[in-house]
This record gives C-alpha cells, structure tokens and sequence, in this order.
C-alpha cells in the first residue's frame, strides 16, 4: 500500500532552526492554499486511480496553526479522490501553542487518529532559545486534551546547554503523559538560519557529545517501554508510524503542497518550494513539480540498502534478491568483510548492531558506488 503526505507551510512564527518552507507571515493565504492543495489532489487522481493508500499524514509547517475546518475538508478530500484504506493511520502535526480542545475534536471526527506533537525539550528556557512559539505547560495541556489517544513526540537533542537530565525530563514528560511513540532527532544547524551563527560561534554540543546525549536517551527510552525500530524513532508494541515504515521499505508515497516529494513508479519528484510559483502553477492547471528523476536499478538497490539499514529491522535479503535478481552477500562482500563487527547478520536478515546504528551513515556509505 501507498502513502499520502500533504504540507501546509505555515507556522505561528519561524524557529531559529527552521529550513522547512513555512512561512510564519503568509498565513493569511490560508484558504488559498488549501483550495489549491485540493486542486492538485484533484489533478493526480486519474493517474492514481489504480493505488491503494493506507496512510495520509498532514506535515509542515504547522498543520495545527491553520482553521481545523480546512483539515477535515482536506481528509474528505484524500477520501473523495482516492481510494484510502477504512482503517488508514491518518496524522497531523501540531505544535502545543495552537491547539485547542475544539481543534482535537473536529480532528478525530473526520477520521485523524494519529497526532505527532512538536515539544522538542521541557525546558522553557531552551524552546525560548529555539524559538519555539510553546511552553511546557501548553505542552501538557495538549497532551491532557490527547489522553487516550495516539500521539507521538519529537524530542530534539544537541541543544546549546541541554544536559542529559535535560532530556531525561523531556522523555520522561512525554512518556508520562502518555506518548506511544517518540521521535528524537539531533538539532542540524542548517546554513541560512539564525542558529548556525551559534553553532559557528562553537555554542552548540560537539558531535561526541550528542552521540552520549543520544546513547543516553536511547537507554531511558527502553526503560520506559520505548523500542527503537529507525535510528530516531521509538516506540510502544504496535505504535510504529505505518507512513514512516513505508518510506524506509522504499513504498511509494505521493505528496501535495510545497515542497512536498514523492516516489511513484520508481520516479522520485518534488514540488516547488516557492509559494507564489505553487499558487501559479496550481491555478494554470499545471503540476509544480521542480524536479523530477527517475531510479535505475542500482539507484533502487543502494536506497533500499540504505533506508533498510536505518532501522531495526535491518534488510531481507531474500526480498532484496528476488526483487532485483541479485546476489546480495556476493554482490557486497567487501563492505560486509569491512563493516562485520558492526553488523549482525542472521540468515537472510543483515541489520546494524544497536550499538551502532547512530553512526549507520559510515557504515551505509561502504554499500554504495
Ligand atoms: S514549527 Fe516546525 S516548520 Fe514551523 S518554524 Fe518551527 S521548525 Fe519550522
């Protein structure tokens, strides 16, 4: 089964982090846009009529930021247009500073059941440093408004100062109102934004030091009945994300709005990252795609080695054989020989060893031309 993704590119304010397209002073277009998200899921439904979707997950930006109404109209949307499973794992992002009970409402009754909340720390002196537009307590009264329901939340390591009991309390505050499902990314002090002068000023953890943050919160996580099946991303028996899972299995995903990609057919595509220049093509009856490749077999294998060695899971050799005619083992005996202390290979079944899976990008490069 495929995946839908749809970007709403608008947030209250801009982090000091962000290199997402969102755009904080253009949420006015609000309606606009959306009319225009509707549009292009319109545009591609004849040639997707023949798929079948079992996730859509509504990303940014900040889903939650604009009128909910707008969402339900969009999961009608994904309804009217495709044929999306019954029983599909339906997501939204929210950021705790703009929800509402009213929000949570009209969210479940048209079919979300799946939240991923963005807390990023419990400490409200480094989301002010991030500029981060929530406090904690907005954190717990949105959790409160989830109790019993499933959500997830990105937990960010790498902060300037953040100290492991920092992120202790973060995991802890999370699990105990009761997150599924938790996302911890490392801070990436992108060129362009206002926190790579920090990071230039050498302000932010060095690398080793995010590795033991990291190593940390790997070990609290499973204390707290956290499994890690992607290198970033833990969670309760039964509660991994569908839609994630199938972006690491190499599945086929459409995607709608700015700057959204996608992968159909063994072609791998991105919408523009240009507002004005979406509005324009999406009202000229035009498809605003930017780029646009199409994978060779090699292309295929390496990213389905690569995304596959990122989880727990690890790579099925067997699939991967009979999927490209291959001869796995022999094909890659020289990475194998130079990467077997680091990997844990049973049968058919070769996946990183716990212990390494943080530094799984060294060990994946060996596997690629
Ligand atoms: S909420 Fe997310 S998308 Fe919006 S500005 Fe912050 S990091 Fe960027």
């Amino acid at each position: 089964m495929a995946g839908i993704y749809v970007h709403v590119p608008f947030c209250k304010s801009k982090c000091r982090y962000c290199d997402f397209a969102s755009f904080p002073d253009k949420i006015g277009f609000a309606e606009s846009y959306m009319t225009c998200v509707y549009r292009e899921m319109l545009m591609r439904s004849e040639e997707l009529k023949d798929y079948a979707f079992d996730t859509l997950y509504i990303g940014g930006g900040t889903p939650s930021v604009i009128d909910e109404s707008y969402i339900a109209m969009l999961v009608a949307a994904a309804r009217k247009y495709y044929k999306l499973a019954p029983d599909a794992e339906i997501t939204i992002e929210m950021n705790p500073g703009t929800v509402s009970a009213g929000k949570i409402a009209l969210y479940k009754k048209c079919g979300i059941n799946r939240f991923s909340v963005g807390l990023q720390t419990a400490i409200d002196s480094q989301l002010e440093e991030l500029g981060r537009c929530h406090n904690l307590n907005q954190f717990v009264s949105c959790a409160k408004l989830l109790k019993g329901e499933n959500f997830s939340v990105d937990v960010m390591i790498g902060l300037k100062g953040q100290t492991t009991d920092d992120i202790d309390k973060t995991i802890s505050v999370a699990s105990a109102f009761g997150a599924s499902h938790i996302s911890m990314y490392a801070l990436t002090p992108e060129d362009g934004t206002p926190i790579y002068t920090d990071y230039l000023n050498g302000e932010l953890p060095d690398g080793d030091e995010v590795a033991a943050m990291y190593q940390f919160g790997v070990r609290r996580l499973k204390e707290l009945g956290f499994e890690r099946y992607e290198v970033s991303n833990f969670a309760k028996k039964g509660k991994q994300s569908r839609h994630n899972l199938n972006y690491w299995r190499r599945g086929e995903y459409i995607g709608f709005g700015v700057s959204a990609s996608s992968h159909i057919a063994n072609v791998r595509f991105t919408n523009t990252f240009d507002l004005d220049e979406y509005f324009k093509c999406i009202l000229s009856n035009h498809l605003p795609v930017i780029d646009r490749e199409e994978v060779d077999v090699d292309g295929r294998k390496e990213e389905s080695i690569m995304l596959a060695l990122r989880t727990s899971e690890g790579l099925n050799v067997e699939e991967f054989n009979s999927l490209y005619g291959a001869d796995f083992f022999k094909e890659y005996s020289t990475a194998l020989a130079k990467n077997s202390p680091y990997l844990d290979v049973q049968g058919d079944r070769v996946r990183i060893k716990d212990e390494y899976l943080y530094v799984q990008n060294t060990i994946i490069c060996d596997f690629l031309s």
